[in-house]
Parts: C-alpha cells; structure tokens; sequence
C-alpha cells in the first residue's frame, strides 16, 4: 500500500498560531530558515528513497525559486498553500480565485512544473466556504487535500467524509481529506503536523496501519520544514498554548520522520489522485 507524504512549505513565522503576534508586513524583516530546512527535508527523503508533494505558500516560492526547481528537479511534486497563507474563509470567493492564480504562476513559473493540487492554509475549507471547490474546479484543480473531518479548535469540517469525495456536481475534482483514524465512535486527527510532532510516534503508525489495513485507503500525512528546525527563533509573547504547541518536541522529529518513511511506503499525492477518484463517493 503507497501513502502519501506532505509538506507544507511555510516559514515558521507564517504559521497560524503566531498570527496575532507577529504582523504580515513584518516578515521580510525576519530571519528566513524555509529554504535551509526544506533543503534538509529534500536530503531526508532522498536518503529514504521518498517521493512527496510539497504544497508550497506563493510568497515563499517568489523569494526563493531555486529551492522550487530543486524540489521539482528531485522527483516531488509542487503544488499550492495560496500566496500567504490566508485562510480560505477570509476570502470573498474572487478574492480566493485571485490568490489561486497568483500562487499558481509564480509556483509554475519557478519550478517548471505544472501544478494541479492545493491544500488551503490551515485547512480552511469548511462548511463557510461552499464556494470554494466549485473555484477549484473552475481554475482547472485536479485534486484538493483542504479539509480535515475533525473537530478541532481551530479548524475541521467534522461531518464531511474521511476519505476521497467529489465535491462538485458533473467535475473530475476530487477532495483527499487528511488522514483521520476511528477510536470507537470518535474521529481522531492523524494526519500529522502537530498530532505527528507531539504524540508517540506508534499513535501515527498505529492510525496509518489502521487506515491501511481496515479501510483499505492510502493515509495522506502531513508536517512542516519548520518542525525539524529546534534552532529556529523563539516568538516570546505568543500566546501560551501557541507556544506548547509549536516548540515540543521539534528535535525529534526528524528521527520520527525518518522512522515513518521506513515503516511504511510513499508516494506524491498526485500520483495517487487516479485510484482514490475511482473510488470517491
Ligand atoms: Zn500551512
């Protein structure tokens, strides 16, 4: 069974738990690291023989386009996380389709790869945006990997399905929800990012093989460059939780991640989109 592996290739400072705290109009000011720890992503999956999909924001591919045709010069896939990573529910629906097309050319433009995926920032996909796949699918998307089916205090969409769907009327776009695991009657996020960085690494196996095993469904995980980064600049008087949650355990995690890529196989999701459209409800 092939899984798919994400990245979302964001800053640590363009994360949404530091957005009160650090200004948009500050960012080129700071100290930038996503370039040097994407570069430590592409070196741990080269030594793991992994393929990927890298959902990149625009603005970090228009800083740094040699990093985008390293990735794509490497066998992943480039796909979209919009310009800066405004949440889809922010947006009017032609503010939405004007950041998929600025995030798409310069995306396209620096990795000479056409891009036919996106993951909305934060999972922002939701039921306040049922305008935003019908724009999707409009804008020639193939795939959208948006929504997590889980309740969470920050996103999720909890009653919409746990895998592949097809969200819009007489469209091939199909919508690869992030991976979820069953606890009884309970949804549990266990698609990675946090849940991947601060639980025991054999929550994730033990939730990847569930979904393998007794669905019969490739896991869609995903985690962040800044998460393999303990160096990176501490954001002292962010809110506590914010904290907690972005600083455990970060100087493990590559070890997590090199574990995860020899337990299991892994695929772009692109490559993927075929099988679980066939199978979509
Ligand atoms: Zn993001």
């Amino acid at each position: 069974m092939q899984n798919a592996l994400s990245v979302d290739v964001e800053d640590w400072f363009q994360v949404g738990a530091f957005e009160r705290t650090i200004r948009r109009a500050d960012w080129d000011g700071l100290t930038h690291r996503v370039e040097c720890n994407s570069d430590a992503v592409l070196d741990l999956f080269a030594t793991a023989g992994v393929k990927a999909t890298f959902f990149t924001l625009g603005w970090v591919a228009e800083r740094y386009p040699a990093l985008m045709r390293r990735i794509a010069d490497a066998g992943h896939e480039v796909a979209s996380h919009g310009y800066d990573h405004a949440r889809v529910f922010t947006f009017t629906p032609e503010e939405f389709r004007a950041d998929l097309r600025k995030s798409r050319a310069i995306l396209e433009d620096a990795s000479g790869q056409a891009v036919t995926g996106y993951r909305a920032p934060s999972f922002s996909i939701d039921p306040r945006t049922p305008w935003a796949h019908g724009i999707l699918a409009e804008e020639g998307y193939r795939y959208s990997s948006s929504v997590a089916p889980i309740r969470h205090d920050h996103y999720g969409w909890p009653d919409s399905p746990r895998f592949a769907w097809k969200p819009v009327k007489d469209s091939p776009l199909v919508e690869l929800p992030v991976t979820t695991a069953k606890w009884g009657k309970r949804t549990l996020a266990a698609g990675g990012g946090g849940f991947f960085r601060l639980l025991p690494y054999g929550f994730s196996r033990w939730a990847i093989r569930q979904v393998n095993d007794q669905a019969g469904r490739p896991a869609i995980i995903y985690f962040h460059p800044w998460e393999i980064d303990p160096d990176q600049p501490r954001v002292p008087d962010a809110p506590l939780r914010s904290k907690f949650r972005h600083y455990s355990n970060l100087s493990v995690m590559a070890a997590k991640l090199r574990r995860l890529t020899s337990d299991f196989d892994w695929t772009r999701i692109d490559a993927l989109v075929e099988a679980e459209a066939a199978r979509a409800s």
